[in-house]
């Protein structure tokens, strides 16, 4: 199971590194220079797979302070993530554990909105949209 994960993402790693899969061109440097799958970014830099299954963190700057992401919370956004653009992942997002809170920004829906803006509907939330977040 280990190296079909493996062959699965270098695969769709080289996609990305090649410039296909409307990819940008930050996701493209990340998977040369990291040979790892782009899955998330934000202002403070990106969350990326790699095909021995760690997730890595790359700051926008300065880039060369990457470290392998442990916090359960990131893991797991980064996964939701970039399940929704490469559908084959959602397998790797953990299942709620029974000691998991239910996310108090969303009430567990994994969606959410401010009430006063009912327009914005995409906004991401903290939990990633799973709904719940890690035991501390
Ligand atoms: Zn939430």
């Amino acid at each position: 199971m280990a190296n079909e994960w493996k062959d699965l993402i270098r695969q769709l790693i080289q996609v990305i590194a090649d410039g296909h899969g409307k990819s940008y061109p930050w996701e493209q440097d990340i998977a040369r220079e990291y040979n790892a799958l782009p899955l998330y970014g934000d202002m403070g830099g990106y969350l990326a797979l790699r095909p021995d299954l760690e997730i890595i963190a790359i700051p926008e700057d300065p880039r060369d302070t990457m470290h392998v992401e442990t916090d359960p919370l990131w893991r797991n956004v980064a996964l939701v993530r970039g399940s929704k653009r490469f559908p084959q992942l959602a397998e790797l997002i953990p299942k709620r554990p029974s000691d998991a809170h239910t996310c108090p920004s969303c009430n567990g829906t994994g969606i959410f909105t401010i009430p006063e803006m009912p327009a914005l509907k995409n906004l991401g939330c903290s939990c990633g949209g799973l709904g719940w977040l890690p035991k501390e």
